[in-house]
């Protein structure tokens, strides 16, 4: 995996900042922090559907749809949270409220 560089970042944090709606396509986001343009993005200890910054702290959901294999960013407006379960829904209708299959 590349290391996102700065410029790119900047770049991507601008271009989202007004409009967030497609964020979940775009694969650097997963580096970029919204809140505070940081690139210092790892992964929330103990939550593997969450990455968090490291310099303002805030967390977010990026995962991938385990109905669909789609990217979902719980920043990204068509990913909303799920009054249910409280995880994020997919653009293709999934979230974590399937039932428990045998397994
Ligand atoms: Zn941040
Ligand atoms: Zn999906
Ligand atoms: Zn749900």
């Amino acid at each position: 995996m590349e290391l996102l560089d700065r410029d790119t970042a900047k770049k991507l944090f601008e271009r989202f900042r007004t409009t967030r709606d497609g964020i979940r396509n775009i694969p650097e986001m997963a580096s970029v922090c919204m809140i505070c343009g940081s690139i210092h993005i790892v992964p929330k200890p103990g939550d593997d559907r969450r990455l968090l910054c490291r310099d303002c702290g805030f967390a977010f959901y990026r995962y991938q749809c385990t109905a669909c294999g789609k990217t979902v960013d719980g920043r990204d407006p068509l990913n909303p949270g799920c009054r249910k379960c409280g995880s994020r829904v997919c653009t293709c209708g999934a979230c974590g409220c399937q039932p428990v299959g045998n397994g």
